[in-house]
């Protein structure tokens, strides 16, 4: 068989490789503690469950659904923005459920974007902005983020001559991987740069209600006039813990969804009906039941960061996300240290590496697992800092 030579642009997907890798050691009798990718380990609210189940028993359910959606989960994403956002979203232009988010984040690309294009991709960043690029043929320039400057891209020194050709450019806060959060300032700024340079801003916020002591992060469909330039991508995978039901949404300009709706329509056959009348019920889920989920992630994180930073790696106490991310001492790549945690003690953390070439020199350790298996791994990972 002849592979298309579009292949040879495309790196196989980090975690697929890293996850044979988890097998390999599985195989050899080692027991791995995964910390490494974000799959969260709590259950979603039960009355999602039952939602579920009834629908599930009703025998006319079970047929191809509406490929952009059921009207009733349009309706219940744009009340869940109006809440949540007080913002306010036409259900039948600008809110398209999605599979999946990641599905959407990368089959955009194709929708939005020519061979050539470029793409401004922020690193160390989430790998499906880059892909979904490459799939295209566009071109990635890439956003370093920079702790001393609050993982914020540095807009200005995007150079002029890659602005001129650039037609997307992606943000994502609550960031994966570092957890850091941008304020309405800074996605006032980017809405301007993106209306400056007649760019689609698309940002992606499945971690908005994974947040702690209080912060609340914004949505970019705040900002005056954001749904005219601008995309917001979500997910119920992390809000409420509903990462294999593959339920996202995109909101916001009407002629981008449009587009992504196009190729949506071309590639999928729509999302089980259930599991539609299921995410109805997600979005209204009471404050009370995040709050109490985000509570147990926030306590796994104040034992991480401060095992680790006993231990002389230098971590910040991340305001969202369930990911801590240590700065490594130097001597070896994100990776060699990975794989040699992976293969002397069973911890499988995820290498900076896997989010671009701006993730050097870092690792993401994600507390989506009990808590007894986190301090177990915390005490292997100090044997061999130590
Ligand atoms: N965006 C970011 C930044 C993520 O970290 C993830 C998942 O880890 C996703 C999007 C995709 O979420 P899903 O495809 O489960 O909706």
């Amino acid at each position: 068989m002849k592979r298309a030579s579009r292949l040879n642009y495309l790196p196989p997907y980090p975690f697929a490789k890293w996850s044979d890798r988890i097998a390999a050691v599985r195989k050899r009798g080692q027991e791995v503690i995964r910390l490494d990718v974000g799959n969260p380990d709590l259950p979603p609210p039960g009355e999602v469950i039952t939602s579920l189940t009834a629908a599930a028993h009703r025998l006319d359910q079970h047929g191809y659904s509406h490929y952009r959606g059921t009207f009733a989960l349009r309706v219940a994403i744009a009340d869940y923005y109006a809440r949540r956002f007080g913002v306010s979203l036409d259900p039948e232009t600008q809110v398209l459920p999605l599979p999946g988010s990641k599905e959407g984040i990368t089959h955009l690309s194709i929708a939005c974007l020519d061979p050539g294009d470029v793409v401004l991709v922020p690193t160390p960043g989430y790998a499906p902005y880059s892909v979904g690029a490459i799939l295209a043929g566009a071109r990635v320039h890439w956003m370093p983020l920079k702790p001393e400057n609050e993982f914020w891209p540095d807009l200005k020194a995007v150079p002029s001559s890659v602005v001129e050709q650039a037609r997307l450019m992606w943000l994502n806060y609550p960031h994966n991987p570092t957890g850091a959060t941008a304020d309405l300032t800074f996605l006032t700024q980017a809405v301007a740069f993106a209306r400056r340079h007649h760019l689609l801003l698309c940002h992606d916020a499945p971690y908005c209600d994974v947040t702690y002591d209080g912060y609340v992060a914004p949505s970019v469909m705040q900002v005056e006039g954001a749904t005219e330039i601008a995309v917001e991508f979500n997910s119920l995978s992390k809000t409420f813990n509903m990462a294999g039901w593959r339920v996202g949404m995109v909101v916001g300009n009407s002629d981008a969804l449009a587009a992504l709706a196009q190729v949506e329509s071309n590639v999928n056959s729509g999302m089980f009906i259930p599991i539609q009348d299921a995410a109805v019920q997600a979005l209204s889920v009471s404050s009370e039941w995040i709050a109490a989920r985000n509570a147990v992630y926030r306590e796994r994180i104040a034992m991480v960061v401060g095992r680790l930073t006993q231990a002389g790696i230098t971590v910040q106490l991340p305001l969202a996300t369930p990911y801590v991310w240590g700065m490594l001492p130097p001597g070896q790549t994100s990776e060699e240290f990975a794989v040699a945690l992976l293969e002397q003690t069973g911890v499988a953390v995820t290498p900076g590496s896997f989010f671009g070439p701006g993730g050097e020199g870092a690792v993401r350790i994600s507390v989506t697992a009990p808590d007894g298996l986190i301090a177990e791994a915390m005490t292997r990972l100090l044997t061999i800092l130590s």
